[in-house]
């Protein structure tokens, strides 16, 4: 086996496409749920084509990082109208979500190319500290705002994706205030990004995270439209060098279950109009949905103690 990272002739070793301490954090995930093979195991995620030197010693302060990152700020569940300040190590977001993405591409066997000599440098080396240009992270809280529980479809709160869809308009078209009809966009286009050449959806319980990457020929105006539109038509912030950023909700009702699909700005306020109209943000109906959570939680607990990891 050559080795994916190095390049080496070697063995090869169980490497978890999510790092293991993240799974270890949510002990209540014991099942794997690939929709897109249609199958459900009960084994950790993983890809066996790395050496046992990259994956014992030089891939894996990623993955300290990671762990160390959610379980600080994304254990909890947050509120709708919730900020939430960050600090976070910029280069090092970049290198978790360029490590998940490759290995989940590796796994599926899709199109790598993105990740050249440069790329696997900056994933190899820790002592590698600055940012790649080409490389943007936008990050937002999920939210349950649907009248739909998690429990409904348990099981979810690590999920990740290629090529989530970019919506350019409101997934709502109208709403009427008199009637309450509410009427979709019979036909959507995607957002196209000049340059764009892979983008990732990644949830982890409560945090939200948007990868993209962008040809290593994009130009800095290029770059700055990219972001211009990235971060004044989506509820997501762009995170960067700083090491700083308050984030809020990035999902509606109708995105929260449904992460491949980010909705603009816009969308998220018409999909609030909805839930309010419905009634799903009154007291009543929320103290009904805490109490749902709260049997659920117990539940998961349960589930937690039953899968020890
Ligand atoms: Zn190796």
């Amino acid at each position: 086996m050559i080795c994916a990272y190095c390049g080496k002739e070697a063995k090869g070793t169980k490497e978890h496409i999510i790092s293991c301490g993240v799974l270890d954090l949510f002990p209540e995930c014991f099942a794997t749920i690939d929709g897109e093979r249609k199958v459900v195991h009960q084994s950790d995620p993983l890809v066996k084509d790395v050496c046992v030197d990259c994956n014992n010693n030089r891939i894996n302060y990623i993955d300290s990082y990671a762990k160390s990152f959610i379980e600080k700020y994304f254990l909890t569940k947050y509120s709708k109208d919730d900020e939430l300040n960050i600090e976070y190590d910029y280069t090092m977001m970049q290198k978790m979500c360029l490590k998940y993405a490759f290995n989940d591409l590796r796994s599926r066997k899709k199109d790598i190319s993105f990740f050249n000599d440069t790329i696997i440098s900056f994933l190899l080396n820790q002592t590698e500290t600055e940012a790649l240009r080409n490389v943007t992270i936008l990050a937002g809280l999920a939210v349950n705002t649907s009248p739909v529980p998690d429990s409904v479809f348990g099981n979810l709160k690590l999920r990740w994706s290629d090529s989530p869809y970019f919506c350019s308009n409101s997934l709502v078209m109208n709403v009427d205030y008199n009637t309450g009809k509410i009427t979709l966009r019979d036909k959507m286009e995607p957002e196209n990004f000049n340059k764009r050449v892979l983008s990732y959806v990644f949830r982890f319980n409560s945090l939200q995270l948007l990868l993209l990457c962008w040809d290593e020929s994009i130009s800095e105006d290029e770059l700055l439209q990219n972001k211009i539109v990235l971060e004044h038509l989506y509820p997501y912030k762009i995170l960067d060098v700083t090491g700083r950023s308050i984030i809020t909700r990035c999902t509606s009702e109708a995105t929260y279950h449904q992460e491949k699909i980010i909705d603009v700005s816009i969308g998220q306020e018409m999909l609030d109009e909805i839930s309010f109209m419905r009634g799903t943000f009154t007291d009543e109906y929320q103290r009904f949905l805490s109490s749902v959570e709260s049997e659920w939680t117990k539940e998961e607990k349960t589930l937690a103690d039953k899968h020890p990891r």
